[in-house]
């Protein structure tokens, strides 16, 4: 392990600077709305005292220790604190630097490290490569994984493994990018001219998804540009301390999708359109593409969010459901999307849509959080099932892929009735309805 000044005078180089950290009043305002100071009630497990733990690493008052990484990958991220704090005080910034810092200063196992290396820095880097690797997977789901989880001898093994594989989503059986044409457009007039990222998960786990989504965007008269050559968008690597292959891969995306013209860049999934908001932030001391990320940012809307913009333009159909919605963290508190769902599930007829009570709580997803912090994670989502039940909806919306595949996983673990659905299912079910 480092020498803890080299650590401290590193960090202070890659933490907002002390007077940011110190914006911090104390208030407490944040305590009820974190999920991990509500499971242990300990205050360095609080937005609060993990950034006086941060301000104090940062000033060399105090060693980076085992407790200290402990803390900062017990949190979430999931940024509930920063819609709740009354000073501005952007923690997530201060977290995400921290483990950047964790990692390099070796708090991370051999075998962790290996992972890492092969998932983030190998697999999510190439397009190729993540669906050769998921076509590999989509066999061991259909066949092998069957086999083990019927017969009991993953269970009987390993029990802690079994559960992750039942968290991990399902293939899907032909990959979004391989339907989706390069340019798509509306039966009728372009109205608008929109830009799609597939995405890398999005693509080959969750392809339905990005298939219901470009139906939806031509049915209301955009054209859909999902360019050739596009990569993940980085969101991975950057939170997984990883900035460096998160510049690399946002530059493809930044050189493909110029070649394109195109007046919104929109976005089915919470964490991919957090992530490319932030490129002009990313970007912005870059000489060749502050200006490029700039623009690009500016366009990036959430499916919901655009689709509130053209609202003149959409006449949704009778759709007799009775839905519940679930607020993904990176569209609720990173994106501050929260009313543009409702809204439009207002304007479907015959839709009921019930209320989630504690509907911006975290679900306990966050990433491989479910995976590297299994207990705590469950301990979230039965809290989260739980008001689900309640509403006695019959299908549960979220507009990220991580929170569907929790969710499902939870209406299967605690026994709730309730399908899960993206947003832009329900829309091309009701758009598919329409009269006009
Ligand atoms: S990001 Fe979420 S889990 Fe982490 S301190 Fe803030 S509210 Fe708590
Ligand atoms: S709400 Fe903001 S200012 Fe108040 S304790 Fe939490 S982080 Fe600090």
């Amino acid at each position: 392990m480092k020498d803890s000044k080299i650590i401290n005078e590193r960090l202070r180089g890659i933490l907002p600077d002390d007077d940011v950290l110190s914006q911090c009043i104390h208030c407490g305002m944040c305590l009820a709305v974190c999920p991990t100071y509500e499971l242990t009630k300990l205050e360095r497990s609080s937005p609060r005292g993990r950034i006086k733990l941060i301000k104090s690493v940062a000033r060399g008052e105090i060693e980076m220790t085992k407790t200290f990484s402990y803390e900062m990958n017990f949190c979430l991220d999931c940024q509930a604190c920063e819609t709740a704090c009354p000073a501005g005080v952007k923690y997530g910034s201060m977290v995400e630097a921290a483990r950047v810092e964790l990692v390099s200063a070796g708090f991370i196992s051999p075998a962790g490290r290996l992972i890492k290396r092969f998932t983030l820095g190998y697999l999510f880097k190439s397009h190729g490569r993540l669906k050769a690797a998921s076509r590999l997977l989509y066999f061991y789901q259909k066949s092998l994984k069957r086999f083990l989880h019927a017969s009991g001898i993953l269970r009987f093994i390993f029990p802690k493994l079994a559960e992750i594989d039942k968290l991990s989503p399902s293939v899907s059986k032909v990959f979004s990018d391989d339907i989706i044409p390069e340019i798509d457009n509306p039966a009728g007039e372009i109205k608008y001219k929109t830009a799609f990222l597939s995405g890398c998960l999005m693509n080959v786990m969750f392809a339905e998804m990005n298939i219901d989504t470009v139906e939806v965007l031509k049915k209301i008269g955009c054209q859909v540009i999902t360019p050739k050559g596009q990569v993940c968008c980085g969101s991975l690597h950057a939170h997984n301390g990883d900035f460096d292959t998160a510049r690399e891969l946002a530059k493809k995306n930044l050189d493909i999708f110029s070649k394109f013209e195109f007046d919104f860049m929109v976005s089915n999934s919470a964490g991919c359109g957090a992530f490319m908001k932030e490129y002009g932030h990313l970007f912005k001391d870059d000489p060749v593409y502050a200006e490029k990320a700039e623009k690009f940012s500016e366009r990036v809307k959430d499916l919901t969010e655009f689709m509130v913009l053209v609202k003149k333009e959409i006449h949704f159909g009778e759709l007799k459901e009775n839905i519940t919605y679930h607020d993904a963290c990176h569209l609720a508190h990173t994106q501050k999307v929260v009313n543009q769902p409702r809204e439009l599930f207002d304007e479907i007829p015959g839709l009921t849509h019930v209320p989630l009570e504690e509907s911006t709580w975290c679900c306990g997803s966050a990433g491989t959080y479910n995976i590297v912090q299994y207990e705590a994670s469950m301990q979230i989502l039965k809290r989260k099932m739980e008001n689900i039940r309640a509403t006695g909806a019959e299908i549960v919306l979220t507009g990220n892929p991580g929170c569907y595949q929790q969710l499902k996983y939870g209406a299967e673990k605690f026994g709730v009735n309730v399908k899960v659905e993206h947003p832009a299912t329900l829309f091309n079910k009701s758009l598919d309805k329409s009269k006009k």
